[in-house]
């Protein structure tokens, strides 16, 4: 039997119902621990998009190599099994991302990478992490005239054959009906290419341009995910997606999810998201309160751990 991807959420954990959280042990066992982290090697990024949600980020930050190292050694203690490296910046920019790979295969720690690609897309040679990353996806970068080499696309999925791969548009109002058109044709053609998503901005907001995009890709475009952040709501108190998805991001400090760049749009500066500094987090560490987050689209994720978590009267009767 199969099951609907986009239901299931195998590409866009956020939007579903939290399926993962099932197959997780740990989880469904009452114990959270950080399964899966989001790994923010370097603020530094190539590009300089104007929908950028952290370009008040210090850019200068990143972890130096062998701290990262230890990084990941201390997450692998704790129970991490996935590793998604992205930003802050663009990671493939830290000079130790080769050895961070070298290391994850050490510590059979599966890796996903979200990158603009504009390193990868142009590798004159065979990138050493084809076939090492279980994922990558690369978000399309905005440019003054709203042009975009979509050939790109095609140059990263070749120069990454052996790894599934995504692309991420950001839609704001400028965006290029044409151009987002075009990937999305190439993105159903490229067999590794799993999912093209489309994301609204969230500086501006481009919701008509999401809606006309939506409805004129939907017939003939079953790759296409149309990410809107629907349903968000005031965070919960005890905010268990801290333990089990946290960020360990470029300055050194943990952060409970990956939205605190959503978050911070004027609302909640991103001193009042830090946990701990990453070698303080352990198993002891308590959940961060969430109830200073305006908008959380983790909310699901939160009532599913807090229903595992908690004792149940007459469990065994379902
Ligand atoms: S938005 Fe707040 S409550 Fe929601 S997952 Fe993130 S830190 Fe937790």
């Amino acid at each position: 039997m199969t099951a609907d991807r986009r239901e299931t959420g195998d590409f866009s954990a956020g939007l579903s119902m939290p399926w993962k959280i099932f197959r997780s042990r740990t989880a469904i066992e009452g114990r959270p621990r950080p399964e899966h982290i989001r790994l923010y090697p370097t603020n530094r990024c190539n590009a300089a998009c104007s929908f950028c949600a952290i370009r008040k980020w210090t850019r200068g930050e990143e972890i130096p190599t062998p701290e990262l190292m230890e990084l990941v050694r201390h997450f692998h203690r704790l129970g991490t099994r996935a590793i998604t490296v992205s930003g802050g910046g663009e990671p493939t920019l830290h000079p130790g991302f080769d050895a961070l790979l070298d290391l994850a295969g050490e510590l059979d720690i599966q890796l996903g990478l979200i990158t603009n690609g504009l390193l990868w897309s142009d590798a004159p040679k065979k990138l050493p992490a084809n076939g090492r990353l279980v994922w990558a996806r690369m978000s399309v970068v905005d440019s003054e005239s709203g042009n975009y080499d979509v050939g790109r696309l095609r140059r990263f999925s070749r120069n990454l054959s052996e790894t599934a791969v995504g692309c991420y548009a950001t839609i704001t109002s400028r965006s290029s009906v044409d151009t987002i058109r075009a990937l999305a044709d190439l993105a159903e053609e490229l067999p590794n290419v799993t999912h093209f998503k489309l994301g609204e901005d969230t500086v501006s907001g481009a919701g008509e341009k999401m809606s006309e995009l939506a409805d004129l890709l939907k017939p003939g475009h079953g790759k296409v995910i149309v990410h809107r952040h629907e349903g968000a709501v005031r965070g919960a108190k005890r905010c268990l997606v801290s333990l089990v998805r946290p960020v360990a991001a470029a300055d050194g400090y943990v952060y409970p999810c990956c939205s605190m760049e959503l978050e911070d749009l004027g609302q909640v500066r991103p001193d009042r998201f830090r946990m701990t500094r990453w070698r303080d987090f352990g198993a002891d560490t308590g959940c961060f309160d969430g109830s200073i987050c305006p908008k959380c689209i983790w909310d699901r994720y939160n009532r599913v751990l807090a229903a595992l978590c908690a004792p149940m009267e007459h469990e065994r009767f379902f």
